[in-house]
């Protein structure tokens, strides 16, 4: 049994709506970023190459490489479920917590659970995920950009 946690930010830009574990989330503005900028995934990521000891979203994936730019991170996350497959790891259960004052997340959470429970190859009931702000506090209080933390478990495939 192996845990691993991630971390993720982007900052807010241009556009009218972000990506959240993979669904397309309506928003005053966009996110910043090489590929996509979901920050669920990208958190969800290094949280799977931690636990597995791989070290992280930027060694395998580099924001200069052309090759993702403005990908689709449902790749990143198939890539790296590929190595685990490989390591004989398959995932117990993954926890998301997005940080940010909007968009509200209770519309789009159940979408979002399902799309992370696919990707992870794991049942709903294995998938949570939450939502909070920072009361005003700081970059994501002042709804500059938008966080993600993800915690994942692994397990060895008997
Ligand atoms: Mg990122």
């Amino acid at each position: 049994m192996r845990i691993g946690s991630g971390i993720d930010v982007h900052a807010f830009g241009p556009g009218d709506f972000v990506m959240l574990g993979g669904v397309r989330v309506p928003h005053t503005h966009g996110v910043v970023a090489h590929s996509d900028g979901d920050v669920v995934l990208h958190a969800l990521t290094d949280a799977l190459l931690g636990a597995a000891g791989l070290g992280d979203i930027g060694q395998h994936f580099k924001d200069t490489d052309p090759r993702w730019k403005g990908a689709d991170s449902k790749r990143f996350v198939r890539a790296v479920m590929d190595m685990l497959r490989d390591r004989r790891l398959r995932v117990g259960n993954a926890d998301v917590t997005v940080l940010a004052e909007r968009p509200k997340l209770s519309p789009v959470r159940d979408d979002i659970r399902g799309q992370v429970a696919a990707l992870l190859e794991v049942g709903l009931e294995q998938v949570n995920v939450k939502a909070t702000t920072t009361e005003k506090l700081g970059f994501l209080g002042r709804a500059e950009g938008i966080a993600a933390q993800a915690v994942v478990l692994l397990l060895d495939v008997g």
